[in-house]
């Protein structure tokens, strides 16, 4: 078996990943791990935007596993126009939330085979497990996306390569099939005994909660875009402010967005160009953020939404300053009633 054989692999961080190139440096592979950035990562997210005052650092998960593993990672940024329409328009639909999994794989694996051919490794693994996830990990769907993404036999799935046909990696003998795994489905006994025997510690809780895109609220806010402002309009820019705060729909074509503490306050002065910014004088409270073509009416009734979540500190008559460009104006506003917020509620 050749040692300057060379693979890239697909690493998330979590311990499937991190185990299925273990097992490959064991026979002897050259491994470059490969990470990708999607605008929709919800630990990447928080590490960028530093929204929320947190005790320990985020860390990336896939450039940790790396540093433990001895291995390089190139993560690259597919945020984009590009990754968009795989959300916008997926050819396979969405899963239990608007998450295009089936579409989003072959975009990243059409994207891992170009970078495998640019440094010139053999072929590429992932930490899938046949069975483990329901809209992407079944047979038919992996041969879907092993179909599309063209990847002609060069994706290896070390932890259930013995359920699945031979790969080429493994026909042409650079990997040893016996050595490798027959996992199959939702339980992790098997991958804890992995991690055991390759002295992987400290690794993530399983997958889960880590794209916003199968949030099924953050699904909401996507959804609630593309009928009001058409999901041909959907840019990085209002995903960014998606994932933001609290989002309310007070008529088709007026939207606010409320942070829920200072970081995210902070963060949302950063979009006030074309947008009504409210803000409680005298006393702290959110920033709110208003999109679209709100009536004095419906000014109002934000800023009493404001004052509401200024909680106990905004006595009734509390002052909220409204400002739209150079103009400004302050309002004395009566907080809206809970049940009408849950209305407005996205
Ligand atoms: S959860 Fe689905 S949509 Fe999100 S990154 Fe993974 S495959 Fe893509």
């Amino acid at each position: 078996m050749s040692k300057s054989v060379k693979a890239v692999g697909l690493l998330s961080g979590g311990l499937d990943s991190t185990i299925a190139a273990a097992m490959l440096m064991r026979q002897g592979i050259e491994v470059q791990g490969l990470t990708f950035y999607t605008g929709f990562c919800v630990v990447e997210h928080n590490r960028r935007s530093k929204t929320r005052k947190r005790k320990k650092p985020v860390r990336n998960e896939a450039l940790q596993a790396g540093a433990k593993l001895d291995l390089p990672v190139e993560m690259i940024d597919i945020s984009g126009p590009d990754y968009l329409k795989v959300l916008t328009d997926p050819k396979y639909g969405y899963g239990s939330a608007v998450n295009p999994c089936i579409d989003c794989r072959i975009f990243m694996f059409r994207r891992a085979r170009q970078y495998m051919d640019e440094i010139g490794a053999q072929f590429m693994f992932t930490g899938e497990v046949l069975g483990q996830r329901p809209m992407s990990q079944r047979r038919q769907p992996m041969n879907v996306i092993d179909r599309d993404a063209e990847l002609d036999g060069l994706l290896l799935r070390p932890l259930s390569a013995k359920k699945l046909p031979p790969t080429v990696p493994e026909e042409k003998g650079w990997v040893d099939r016996e050595q490798l795994g027959d996992i199959q489905g939702r339980s992790r006994q098997q991958q804890m005994e992995l991690a055991e025997e390759y002295g992987i510690e400290d690794y993530p809780s399983p997958a889960g909660g880590c794209c916003f895109l199968t949030d099924k609220n953050f699904g909401r806010r996507i959804l609630d875009f593309f009928e009001h402002e058409g999901k041909e309009n959907l840019t990085m820019d209002d995903v960014m402010l998606l994932k933001i705060g609290r989002h309310f729909r007070v008529k088709p074509d007026v939207k606010v967005v409320m942070g829920r503490e200072e970081g995210e306050n902070k963060f949302l002065e950063r979009y006030t160009p074309g947008r009504w910014r409210l803000e409680t004088k005298d006393v702290t409270g959110p920033t709110t953020l208003v999109e679209g073509h709100p009536t004095d009416d419906d000014l109002r009734r934000i800023a009493g939404m404001t004052v509401r979540y200024a909680g106990s500190k905004a006595d009734p008559g509390a002052t909220v300053a409204c400002r739209y460009e150079d103009s400004e104006r302050t309002l004395e506003p009566s907080p809206v009633e809970e049940s009408v917020v849950e209305e407005w509620r996205i």
